[in-house]
């Protein structure tokens, strides 16, 4: 009998060791694999990603204050909550977005004739070179005459992105700033996109070009960037050509 039991345990260490050898042990998980991968501003690769930090705002010029949207921060929360779960899963986790939302609406020093322009189908980008200097010098500039210290958290290491709701027209992205109209944000018109719509001039603070052309409008991409601009947040993408040149 128990010369049985020991021609058993060779017979089954033999097996063990032959599997071993010809076999070989699979590799679940190899170390090698794994790579950092490191988001940047399309076209600088000296301009990571990885966090990011919008300081929002709901800018009124001075003549428009009885057009305060009663509403304006649980809309721009909405809004801007609706952003932060699009680019979480666009970039794969590979860069996050932090936000605040400054807490009192900013009356502007001029009418809104001063901000915008006459022509306005290319989105007012007018409107920003008065805003934007504005704010950076009232609200971002400590001797300013909005300076707050409790809206001072910009990590020193966030891409630093100004948000500007505008009581005003049109729509536009640039370097470090996007502006949307409220009206895109608040209106039932544009409620199933409003929030593509801030997201396309968002992803041009990160240097993503129009997917359409100009002046036609016709989309050269299905993406954000182009046809997908006008659908809800929920069926659109960032394509993938889009996001290698972000660096995923
Ligand atoms: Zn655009």
């Amino acid at each position: 009998m128990f010369k049985y039991l020991v021609a058993v345990l060779v017979l089954v260490f033999g097996a063990v060791i032959w599997m071993y050898f010809s076999v070989g042990v699979p590799v679940l998980y190899s170390e090698k694999n794994v790579t950092v991968r490191s988001v940047h501003r399309m076209g600088n690769l000296e301009q990571p990603l990885s966090r990011i930090y919008i300081s929002a705002f709901y800018f009124i010029p001075k003549n428009k204050e009885e057009n305060i949207h009663n509403e304006w921060q649980k809309l721009l929360h909405k809004k801007l909550d609706a952003l932060v779960r699009f680019h979480t899963v666009q970039l794969q986790g590979a860069s996050s977005i932090l936000y605040e939302i400054y807490p009192e609406p900013i009356i502007g020093n001029l009418d809104n004739l001063a901000y915008d322009t006459s022509i306005t189908q290319h989105g007012n980008p007018a409107a920003l070179r008065r805003i934007v200097p504005e704010i950076e010098s009232r609200v971002l500039a400590k001797d300013g005459d909005l300076y707050r210290a409790d809206f001072d958290h910009v990590p020193p290491d966030a891409y630093h992105v100004l948000v500007i709701m505008y009581e005003g027209v049109g729509s536009t992205g640039g370097d470090n700033v996007a502006l949307i109209s409220r009206i895109f944000l608040s209106d039932i018109e544009y409620a199933a996109v409003s929030e593509s719509l801030l997201a396309h001039e968002f992803y041009h603070t990160l240097g993503l070009p129009d997917a359409y052309t100009i002046p036609e409008g016709i989309a050269t991409s299905a993406d954000i960037m182009g046809l997908g601009r006008y659908r809800p947040i929920g069926q659109t993408f960032i394509s993938q050509k889009m996001l290698q040149e972000l660096g995923l």
